[in-house]
């Protein structure tokens, strides 16, 4: 059950920027783990992403982006090359269909160019306010909080929100930060989500923001037992990757400020 706190709204946004910070310390490569070179590439990846991992669309789009490189290209798809390509991501005939479309109404309306704006990123063909915010934030500099399933889930854990609706959370949240901390707050969240704070089995006995979530004790509390249920390159013997995440942690700068370089 999430946890409804009794707290101020002083208080609230106190210890929401408590945990943010700790994520930022326990996450200081936190980025946007759909690889991308420019907004046409994180708004394709990023449809690509629903009902699939990042890592599968990651090891998809090189190919992709050699074949189809832009919105003309991707309008002009022959849809079964673009099946075969896309079957590894799982309901390829609809992610086909909708890239095809997706591709026509850029070159149609938008010269080909993707839009800087919610308002007409929301008009693309499988499109929702969910990876506009994502290419909002992370191809234009523009801040959003994009609320995933791990997002939401957090953000009801730490007592942010009691809401399940996508819009309302967003909103409830964007009352606790400054807009500025809106895009990596997401990445964070969502890392966070991802690593520690599972859905089935939150490893609250490793977790870095246990003093200051109301929902400590829903998962496993004994360290030694929580540490066993990390995953990526915290799961026990990945060190190595680990050590490979700190490295990019300068090269996730660099991809956001180019960002905020690209911001209008
Ligand atoms: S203390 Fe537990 S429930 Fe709270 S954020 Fe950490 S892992 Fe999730």
């Amino acid at each position: 059950m999430p946890v409804v706190s009794p707290e101020s709204p002083l208080a609230l946004k106190r210890r929401a920027r408590r945990i943010n910070k700790a994520l930022s310390e326990k996450y200081p490569y936190a980025h946007a783990e759909l690889d991308f070179r420019n907004p046409f590439e994180l708004v394709v990846a990023t449809v690509l992403s629903a009902q699939t991992t990042d890592v599968v669309v990651n090891q998809v789009t090189p190919l992709l982006f050699t074949r189809y490189p832009d919105a003309r290209a991707m309008a002009e798809a022959e849809p079964t090359e673009l099946e075969v390509i896309l079957k590894p991501t799982g309901f390829f005939r609809a992610k086909a269909a909708n890239l095809i479309a997706l591709g026509t109404r850029l070159v149609d309306h938008y010269d080909g160019v993707v839009p800087g704006k919610l308002a007409d990123l929301v008009t693309l063909p499988g499109v929702g306010r969910k990876t506009a915010n994502v290419v909002l934030g992370n191809a234009f500099g523009v801040p959003g909080i994009t609320v995933d399933t791990h997002f939401g889930r957090l953000s009801r854990r730490f007592g942010w929100t009691t809401s399940e609706d996508p819009v309302q959370i967003e909103s409830d949240v964007a009352e606790l930060f400054e807009p500025r901390d809106w895009t990596m707050l997401s990445h964070r969240v969502v890392f966070h989500g991802r690593r520690i704070c599972h859905a089935r089995k939150p490893a609250c006995g490793a977790c870095p923001v246990a003093n200051w979530c109301p929902s400590y004790g829903l998962g496993e509390t004994d360290p030694v037992k929580a540490a066993k249920l990390l995953k990526y390159e915290l799961a026990p013997g990945s060190e190595a990757l680990l050590a490979q995440f700190m490295v990019n942690t300068d090269r996730a700068a660099d991809i956001r400020m180019a960002s905020q370089r690209r911001s209008p």
